[in-house]
């Protein structure tokens, strides 16, 4: 073992059986030699060392020097310090507990297509759209249905046109590890990937980028966070919605999460089912998570403003705000001043404060820090 290269038994040890592991596969997209898969069997959603050039905990590549997958790895050691510094040059105060912003708006799509299949405004579509038709990237990995597994089964996708983007709009609370959907861009030989994910997977281009990960962290070069307090188990479907709620999963045609967990079915009906009763669904790798707030994004997203059909934008980086202005001035999107909800903003700093305090305190002080006075 090398403490100064650490490698695959470093992060077996630390995240994946340490309690800290996502499932977010950006060790699996960055491992050079192919030998990490992911296990999503189950509601387990880990990464898994294949039974080549090592077992289980030991990689024969680590041992000769090998370090992709823990420089991938966005729960690895400090960080949040680490990406933090690489894209801000400057730690988070305690204060900024949603991360570093640059500005919070109000936005949605002036596209009616978009506004019909967008989960809040719509502004994630309209923005990979828009992105995908001005030649700012060339494609984007997202969440697709999974029409052969079953209805709201979900599948990491390549998109690479407004079709694509329209087909995979709107949200699922069910885990989907977009980054997985990687190794189809770069067998295509796309350059310029957006990324779009919650914070989990949102920091990963940041991890890889501030580790110098190579090709990987190079090609994932803007990335879309979506705001996250968990993801539920698929089980939830079975035996709470319909078990309890007589909601069969092909029933349903949308869902969201506003205080209660929202489905409208197929025949006019809408369903409302508590919170309270989703938590025993809550996904394994979310319940140490710190991040709500998907803080290493260059723009993110989420639903928590008072009309449902705006998306809340949090500014993060310089090419963030570069790309919401030109996408205003283009019209494809109307902007508000953020300050305009106060009370989303109140709602963003204490769902974030409740994410940090999830993250061990054994764990890396960074996460956990939050004003005294809120502990
Ligand atoms: C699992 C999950 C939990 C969320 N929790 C919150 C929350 O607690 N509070 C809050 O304010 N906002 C939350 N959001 C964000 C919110 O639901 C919207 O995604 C966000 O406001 C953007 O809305 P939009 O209309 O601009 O997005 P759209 O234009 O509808 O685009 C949504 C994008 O999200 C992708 N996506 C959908 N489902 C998943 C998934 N399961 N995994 C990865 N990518 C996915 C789609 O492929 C699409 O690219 C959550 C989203 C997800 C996926
Ligand atoms: S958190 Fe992500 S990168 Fe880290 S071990 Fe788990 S799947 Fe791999
Ligand atoms: S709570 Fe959301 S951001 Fe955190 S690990 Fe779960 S899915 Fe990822």
């Amino acid at each position: 073992m090398s403490v100064e290269k650490p490698q695959w038994t470093e992060l077996f040890d630390e995240v994946i059986t340490g309690g800290l592991c996502t499932g977010c596969a950006g060790c699996i997209i960055a491992c050079p030699h192919d030998v990490l898969s992911y296990n999503d069997a189950n509601g387990v959603y880990k990464p898994f060392h294949i039974d080549v050039d090592g077992d289980e905990r030991n990689c024969t590549h680590g041992e000769k020097g090998c370090t992709m997958c823990t420089r991938a790895c966005p729960r690895f050691r400090s960080w949040e310090t680490e990406i933090d510094v690489h894209q801000h040059q400057r730690e988070r105060t305690v204060e900024e507990v949603a991360g570093i912003t640059l500005d919070i708006v109000l936005a949605r799509t002036t596209d009616p297509e978009l506004a019909d299949v967008g989960q809040d405004g719509g502004f994630v579509s309209a923005l990979l759209a828009f992105a995908l038709e001005n030649d700012v990237i060339d494609g984007a990995l997202v969440s697709a249905f999974d029409l052969e597994a079953g209805p709201w089964r979900t599948k990491p996708a390549l998109v690479t046109d407004r079709a694509g983007v329209i087909a995979t709009a709107g949200s699922r609370y069910t885990y989907c590890a977009n980054t997985l959907a990687y190794p189809e861009a770069a067998e295509a030989k796309l350059e310029r990937l957006a990324l779009v994910g919650m914070g989990c997977q949102a920091s990963a281009p940041g991890a890889m980028q501030s580790r110098k990960a190579g090709k990987v962290a190079r090609r994932l070069g803007l990335t879309i966070g979506l705001l996250c307090s968990k993801t539920f188990d698929d089980a939830i479907f079975e035996e709470l919605f319909e078990a309890q709620y007589g909601v069969k999963r092909e029933e349903i045609v949308k869902m969201n999460i506003k205080g209660v967990f929202q489905l409208w079915l197929n025949d006019g009906r809408y369903v409302e089912v508590p919170l309270k009763e989703c938590h025993a669904f809550t996904r394994e790798g979310c319940k140490s998570c710190p991040d709500f707030a998907a803080e290493h994004a260059d723009l993110s997203t989420g639903g928590i403003g008072e009309s449902n059909d705006w998306t809340l934008v949090l500014v993060r980086s310089e090419q963030g705000r570069d790309l919401l202005e030109k996408m205003k001035a283009a019209g494809v999107v109307e902007i508000r001043p953020g300050d305009e909800d106060p009370g989303a903003l109140a709602l963003l700093r204490k769902l974030a404060q409740l994410s940090r305090k999830r993250w061990p305190e054994a764990g890396d002080p960074g996460p956990r820090r939050i004003p005294v006075k809120a502990s």
